[in-house]
């Protein structure tokens, strides 16, 4: 039997995948979402999401995206709890296999998202949410007036510095090497930031406390000496890891982020925003975008990969 052939076949489940979905399935597109086995995406790891407009007294991350779920699945969107394996984008329609199974799609949105990287030492996988963070901008309201820890040395570690020294008592910057990777520009900024302190030469080798965190073990990596550093916050921003590798003849950038292909019209108007290498292939969300990584503009994303979408399916004379 012919495998059914969808319009619009959307990988990945946190905002950018669900809004993609909501909108192809609304503008009339018959469309499938394969969510992988670990649906939610990123917010299913955080608690109190409180930056997520609608909400007026916040809602818990992971109550946030069943609602999305249940938003998708009620407008007829096909949801399937699958990882897939590969996307065979070298030909038409695209392919996608999953569990032993063959999907068909005219056109493919790609939300795969990202994997913020964690040190991996002892105490982190419980102490997550517990004063354990890698992202400031959802968390930094919970350490007002406190004293918090930034380890990382590139431009995120920068920026959540700056973000965190608007609300926290003073911010420590922990760094393994003694200079840091980030931009001049950001560097600046933040040694002008008179809360915030830079600890050098120092590798965090585990975290303490055990109902939240209250500080970390720290070795030097000159002498080798161990120390206690207390702290009431960690934010971890030693970078992000796209899930781009299960794509094939896509053009990516040199850390594997999905690159976009802005394309404009005849009068040199934006067409399509969220366009791949690949016509017929858009992206939305953390996948490509290392810049603002916020759930709401995952899902402003995948709106747009969604309306691009249709427009391309349009184009190509797919009726509905
Ligand atoms: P990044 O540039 O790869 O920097 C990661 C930092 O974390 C490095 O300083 C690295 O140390 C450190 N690190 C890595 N693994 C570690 C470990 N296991 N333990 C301790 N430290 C570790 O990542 P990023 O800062 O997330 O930036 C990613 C990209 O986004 C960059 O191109 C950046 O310019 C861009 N970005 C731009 C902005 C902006 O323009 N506003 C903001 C954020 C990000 P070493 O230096 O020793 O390797």
């Amino acid at each position: 039997m012919a495998e059914t052939l969808y319009d619009v076949i959307v990988l990945g489940s946190g905002p950018a995948g669900f809004s993609a979905a909501i909108y192809a399935v609304r503008s009339g597109r018959k469309t499938l979402l394969l969510t992988g086995v670990r649906w939610g995406g990123q917010l299913m790891l955080t608690t109190l999401v409180e930056n997520y407009p609608g909400f007026p007294e916040g809602i818990q991350g992971p109550e946030l995206m069943l609602n999305m779920r249940k938003q998708t699945e009620r407008l007829g969107v096909e949801v399937v709890n699958v990882d897939f394996e590969k996307a065979d984008l070298s030909q038409k329609p695209f392919i996608v296999t999953a569990e032993g199974k063959t999907y068909r799609g005219r056109s493919v949105i790609i939300a795969t998202g990202a994997d913020s990287i964690w040190l991996g030492v002892a105490g982190e996988m419980q102490l997550r949410g517990k004063g354990v963070s890698t992202c400031a901008t959802c968390d930094a309201f919970f350490f007002r007036g406190k004293d918090v820890a930034v380890v990382g040395g590139g431009d995120s570690a920068m920026e959540e510095s700056l973000f965190l020294a608007n609300v926290a008592k003073s911010v420590t910057i922990i760094h393994r090497r003694d200079q840091f990777r980030a931009s001049h520009a950001m560097q600046e900024r933040v040694f002008k930031e008179k809360k915030i302190k830079v600890m050098w030469n120092k590798e965090v080798i585990a975290y303490l406390g055990a109902e939240k965190v209250t500080g970390v073990k720290l070795k030097d990596i000159k002498t080798g000496k161990e120390t206690d550093f207390a702290t009431d916050g960690v934010f971890v921003a030693i970078g992000h890891k796209p899930n781009s590798d299960r794509f094939k003849g896509i053009e990516l950038d040199k850390k594997g982020y999905i690159v976009r292909k802005e394309t404009v019209d005849d009068q040199g108007l934006l067409k399509f925003r969220s366009a791949t290498s690949v016509p017929g292939v858009f992206v939305g969300g953390d996948v490509h975008d290392y810049r603002y990584k916020q759930a709401i503009t995952a899902a402003a994303f995948g709106t747009m990969a969604a309306l691009d979408a249709d427009k391309w399916l349009m184009e190509e004379g797919e009726t509905k």
